[in-house]
């Protein structure tokens, strides 16, 4: 991640004018709060929840993550499982696979993942005729849109996928596809995790490897941390038994449709010259300016107007191409700020045309390159 944009919201989280529309957080009242609380004392006093446990997580976790995996439609049992540190630490174990090679990631993507691939020596292409391949099914980051289904058969005949589902239950139709490792097991690298619908800061995700690379998948894992969590893999072990994860996950795919909604009518109202991609799912709206740019001034501008979007330039592979963009979530602000938020985004992105900045060099001071080392944090 560029540190100038994670400088610029560390500040701006420090302020309490700034509408949040950058970060991509879940929202605050969906998350299971309560029923947490009310199952994590019994979770602390389970023998294993203070002790070293196996590498590949606790059996009750691997097994539940199974389950949901085959009622999708994939042959899976709970010993193809990894437990991981959320989907950014399964996204960290398969890159290394291709590491001095090259995985294509499309146009604009999530950005912590260009960091794993950057850390593990792998370049970002944007050629969609690599051997390898970076997808988010379902709905994807940043646009929310299913980039996956209209090209399914064409990434099953590649060599290499790494499946990153983070928002496949979040598809404001409730359509939840089949796994893309379910039709090529022995070729995709299915990444999932709780971090979207249960929350972040369990840091539970998973990984399900090709058979054939789980051993090695295993290692790094051991290598990198040992294991995941104890007491967080218990806690969740009785979260799921104590809610109805499917109801759960229908309140919330409502909830963010709703504000989906709200976000794009009033940016169509606000910043009518803005493109915006319709969402199917996910957290996010990408927004296409038309015009070239600097979008850390953007930023900048944004929030001295008191709303915080995400730059375009930290989403794409190739830093320089296509016109300045930002993303903005309705995930996270209450769902009564999103129609000041768009207002305070039409005024900066008015301000930032004005002060000439978006004409200035595209991307020059706003694009890391490639493989520049990024910061921890995501989006
Ligand atoms: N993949 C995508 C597409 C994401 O948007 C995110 C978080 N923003 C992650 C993975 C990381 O999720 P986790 O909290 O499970 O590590």
């Amino acid at each position: 991640m560029d540190p100038r944009v994670v400088e610029l919201h560390r500040r701006a989280a420090a302020r309490g004018d700034v509408i949040p529309l950058a970060g991509g957080l879940p929202a605050e009242e969906l998350l299971p709060r309560a029923a947490l609380a009310a199952v994590i004392a019994e979770a602390a006093r389970d023998p294993d929840a203070l002790q070293y446990g196996w590498p590949e997580g606790h059996e009750i976790v691997r097994a539940w993550i199974a389950r949901r995996l085959r009622e999708r439609g994939m042959q899976v049992d709970a010993d193809d499982v990894i437990v991981t540190a959320g989907a950014q630490q399964a996204l960290a174990l398969a890159a290394p696979e291709l590491a001095h090679g090259a995985i294509s990631a499309g146009a604009a993507t999530y950005p912590a993942a260009l960091d794993a691939f950057a850390a593990a020596d792998v370049a970002v292409t944007c050629d969609a005729r690599a051997e390898a391949h970076y997808v988010i099914p379902g709905a994807s980051n940043p646009s929310g849109v299913d980039l996956v289904e209209p090209v399914r058969a064409e990434l099953l005949a590649s060599a290499c996928v790494i499946a990153d589902e983070a928002y496949v239950e979040l598809r404001f139709d409730g359509r939840v596809p089949p796994p893309l490792a379910a039709a090529a097991p022995d070729r995709v690298w299915h990444v999932g995790t709780v971090s979207k619908t249960l929350g972040p800061g369990l840091r539970i995700g998973w990984l399900v490897p090709p058979r054939g690379r789980r051993a090695a998948a295993l290692a790094r894992k051991q290598a990198a941390d040992l294991q995941t969590c104890g007491l967080s893999q218990l806690a969740l072990a009785r979260l799921v038994d104590a809610i109805d994860c499917d109801a759960q996950l229908a309140r919330a795919r409502r909830q963010y449709a709703l504000r989906a909604t709200r976000l794009l009518e009033a940016l169509h109202v606000h910043a009518p010259s803005l493109a915006i991609a319709e969402p199917e799912g996910g957290f996010s709206l990408w927004c296409e300016t038309g015009d070239g740019g600097d979008e850390l001034a953007l930023l900048e501008a944004a929030l001295a107007h008191g709303v915080s979007l995400d730059p375009g330039h930290i989403f794409r592979p190739d830093a320089t191409a296509g016109p300045a963009a930002f993303r903005v979530c309705f995930s996270y602000a209450a769902p009564d700020q999103l129609d000041e938020g768009a207002r305070r985004i039409a005024a900066a992105l008015a301000a930032w045309e004005a002060s000439g900045r978006c004409a200035a060099a595209p991307r020059a001071s706003g694009g890391a390159p490639r493989c520049a080392p990024r910061s921890p944090s995501t989006t």
